[in-house]
């Protein structure tokens, strides 16, 4: 093992041996990967194939760009489907943005000039703040000891002013969004 601050000097026999009778995978990279055909195959190559259409794509990806749209198009057309109930936010998966209502995706598509499907819109379920605990700051108190009283009013007052700002962010949940249907003009059924 070598310490970590130990001095090899270029000329030293530890620096590099010379080795005779080796036989084994070298990667692109000159490096020496014994029996291992494949690691030495990876590291020497820029592009492996498509696990789904087979078309050359960049080390680093098990599918090329074309399929990895595929993927995420039938993973979202088998999420379960929601009516939004239009207060929280709704995500959009392809264009990495939330939205807060239908009037701000329609104006989206059309700068866009893109179909709401394509979207691909999910509901988001609301963070909160942290509520403090009826148990806050037992660790600090005598054993038996009670939180003096203006400190119960004071985190009674903090957690209905948490209650009261509500959601401070939003998370994508796993449920599509159901795309209303556009009105009908004349209004009728
Ligand atoms: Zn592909």
């Amino acid at each position: 093992m070598t310490k970590n601050n130990e001095v090899i000097m270029f000329n030293s026999n530890e620096a590099a041996q010379y080795r005779t009778g080796l036989s084994g995978w070298v990667s692109r990279n000159g490096i020496y990967y014994g029996n291992d055909e494949r690691a030495a195959r990876y590291d020497g190559c820029t592009h492996v194939t498509c696990e789904d259409c087979g078309k050359p794509t960049s080390r680093g990806w098990l599918v090329c760009h074309d399929c990895i749209g595929i993927r995420d198009k039938k993973k979202y057309e088998s999420m379960p489907k929601e009516a939004w109930d239009e207060k929280g936010m709704l995500y959009s998966q392809s264009a990495d943005k939330y939205f807060s209502d239908w009037g701000e995706i329609d104006d989206y598509c059309d700068e866009e000039d893109i179909k709401i499907d394509s979207l691909m819109l999910v509901i988001c379920k609301p963070n909160y703040l942290p509520l403090l605990d009826i148990d806050y700051g037992c660790d600090e108190l005598p054993e038996d000891g009670e939180l003096p009283d203006e400190i119960v009013e004071a985190i009674k007052d903090f957690n209905a002013v948490v209650k009261e700002v509500g959601a401070v962010s939003w998370l994508p949940s796993n449920k599509a969004a159901i795309i209303p249907l556009p009105d009908k003009p004349t209004g009728e059924k």
